[in-house]
């Protein structure tokens, strides 16, 4: 009762049930991204995946034996929440976190779903359903490049098949700036992509990397990915904040010098510039603990003022103050600028900060 799980699925996508139907990345070349470096890509077959459906379905016929033998009648929280806390598999625990969820939604891994043959991918989606009928929505990433390929009548099958949402890696609508990022598409295709997919019936979620330009290129980032959201109007814009480690090769670039980041004061202003210029029909949404701000989130334009006060606010603090919230931001303490009011929070922050040596003027960045 084992089936394979790929690494990654985004945060808005933690309960769903992870069926691998693609290993690894067939790109694997962005300079931001080491998800999948050293890691070949390849096509699972039908049936390998048909498999892994079965097995499981089976965890879950498990769960309802369990459940009806310990008098729980059939319900399968409370077993799901017991398999959860007490199996090493991952699989098992995969399928306990689906069922303990309602059991409604499955993410097919990995990075570029779309890529499958469209015939392979609707005989996996559609066995998918068949086999688990509680899902009602499926969802997987996809690339612009694939997803500019595909026809309006080959995404409308993978709708009516029952595929709900493709996740794209947008990042960024500036050309020059996706060229030094290899990541391999235009602003031109991300249009082409994105309208495909909405064309189709399919519901789309769009992210957007801040601080991507760093200092070279953060206007024209956000101004041009603006421009390219507005053109493409998708459903959900998700943001999240460039982080560099070091088995990425963007660190060669930082280390050569042809990669300056910016401070998390600067992205703020990027992201900022970003959001004026946006005048799409989407949730922005901040789902992602490598922002500084999560509680960035609306729907656009109505909430657009609503927002942009959020940045207005943080801009305006003291300069100590900003830089108490960086720190307790990035060290997990606080969530979102209203934590600044609580006292004791505030003072463990100034511990740290003192630990740290900081002088309270600069703070941490990045
Ligand atoms: S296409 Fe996506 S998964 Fe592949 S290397 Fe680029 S960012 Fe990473």
């Amino acid at each position: 009762m084992e089936f394979e799980l790929g690494p990654i699925r985004p945060p808005s996508e933690t309960h769903s049930l992870p069926v691998r139907v693609t290993r690894n990345c067939p790109w694997n070349r962005c300079k931001f991204c080491r998800v999948y470096k050293g890691q070949k890509f390849g096509l699972r077959s039908v049936e390998e995946v048909k498999r892994d459906i079965l097995s499981a379905k089976a965890i879950q016929d498990k769960f309802l034996e369990l459940s009806s033998k310990s008098g729980c009648g059939g319900r399968l929280t409370k077993i799901a929440a017991s398999a959860f806390e007490n199996t090493s598999s991952e699989a098992v625990r995969s399928v306990a976190n689906w069922l303990y969820a309602g059991g409604r939604s499955a993410f097919l891994q990995d990075a570029n779903t779309l890529i499958m043959p469209v015939d392979d991918l609707v005989q996996v989606i559609k066995f998918l359903k068949e086999t688990l009928p509680s899902i009602t929505r499926v969802t997987m990433y996809g690339r612009s490049k694939t997803a500019a390929k595909r026809s309006i009548e080959e995404l409308t099958r993978l709708r009516e098949a029952g595929l709900s949402r493709i996740h794209i890696g947008l990042e960024s609508g500036y050309d020059p700036l996706l060229a030094f990022m290899d990541k391999g598409v235009t602003a031109a295709d991300h249009i082409m992509g994105g309208k495909n997919v909405l064309a189709s019936g399919i519901s789309l979620c769009e992210y957007v990397v801040l601080g991507l330009g760093g200092v070279k290129m953060w206007r024209d980032h956000a101004i041009e990915t603006a421009r390219v959201i507005n053109e493409i109007n998708p459903e959900y814009i998700r943001l999240r904040t460039l982080a560099i480690t070091e088995d990425m090769i963007l660190h060669k670039e930082v280390d050569s010098g042809n990669f300056v980041r910016l401070t998390d004061e600067q992205i703020i202003e990027e992201e900022k510039l970003f959001i004026q210029r946006l005048n799409c029909h989407s949730d922005l949404v901040s789902d992602h603990v490598t922002n500084l701000l999560q509680e960035i989130e609306g729907r656009l334009p109505n909430d657009k003022d609503r927002i942009l006060a959020v940045i207005d606010r943080f801009q305006a603090l003291a300069p100590i103050e900003r830089a108490v919230f960086r720190t307790g931001k990035r060290f997990g303490m606080y969530n979102n600028l209203d934590d600044l009011n609580d006292p004791g929070q505030s003072e463990a922050v100034e511990r740290v900060m003192a630990r740290l040596g900081q002088d309270g003027e600069k703070g941490l960045n990045n």
